[in-house]
């Protein structure tokens, strides 16, 4: 539809005062390092109000050629996407700085994002499977479901799909595409969009090998970053 000229130069102001004050506030990213130290037994509702219970934290897997603990390597990739974020002008809350202790569960890491009004809550991990020969990087989002995640359905599974496709094109692994999940805790106490990245398997010798450099932990750094700016509706070029 074309807008009649007045309107439209109208509506061309509006956006430039709402850049104009998004500048001013830039958006928060809340990065959610997946696990800690150790697991966490204790059980937590899976949503508000809910009567199933699941174990806060279970601890995650660990490299098979490496033994890198999943809890170390989702922290550095963390820490650099951190960096590279900040670096593009955008506000950085992380549920964790360091791989120390007993993991807090995820209705307490949600609620870092929910205090932090994040416009992206980011959740990063690697997988792990009975089958070493199981690979890739696939992405999870919250299920639908009235009252806990009906308000970030619709941005989630949108994130989810921009973040998955950078981390695939920056990570070089299989894409085992998207993946909705009704059971994740940590999914329906957000009231924030929130995604979960399985960046690789680290039961996976080749990806257990490569996750364990520099080099692919800063690739991996490199496409969430493009994916969270270009959730954003910011230029993804700001990554470096
Ligand atoms: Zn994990």
């Amino acid at each position: 539809m074309r807008l009649p000229r007045v309107l439209g130069a109208c509506v061309l102001a509006a956006a430039v005062l709402a850049s104009g004050s998004d500048a001013a506030r830039p958006p928060v990213v809340v990065l959610d390092p997946g696990h800690d130290e150790y697991a966490n037994l204790a059980t937590e509702p899976i949503g508000p109000g809910s009567s199933t219970r699941k174990i806060k934290d279970g601890g995650g897997t660990s490299g098979v050629v490496t033994g890198t603990p999943e809890a170390v390597l989702n922290l550095r990739v963390a820490l650099r996407v951190r960096s590279l974020l900040e670096h593009a002008g955008v506000r950085v809350v992380t549920t964790r700085t360091a791989t120390a202790g007993r993991s807090i569960g995820n209705i307490a890491r949600a609620q870092i994002a929910n205090r932090a009004h994040a416009a992206l809550f980011l959740r990063i991990h690697a997988d792990g499977s009975a089958n070493p020969a199981t690979r890739g990087t696939h992405t999870l989002y919250p299920a639908f479901h009235r009252g806990w995640t009906d308000d970030i359905f619709v941005a989630s599974k949108r994130a989810a799909r921009i973040v998955q496709g950078e981390e695939v094109r920056a990570l070089g692994f299989p894409d085992d595409g998207l993946q909705q999940r009704p059971d994740y805790t940590g999914f329906n106490w957000s009231n924030v969009p929130a995604i979960l990245v399985e960046m690789g398997f680290m039961t996976n010798p080749t990806e257990d090998r490569r996750l364990a450099t520099a080099a692919y932990q800063q690739r991996a750094a490199v496409g969430l970053c493009r994916g969270a700016l270009r959730f954003l509706g910011r230029s993804p070029g700001g990554c470096r």
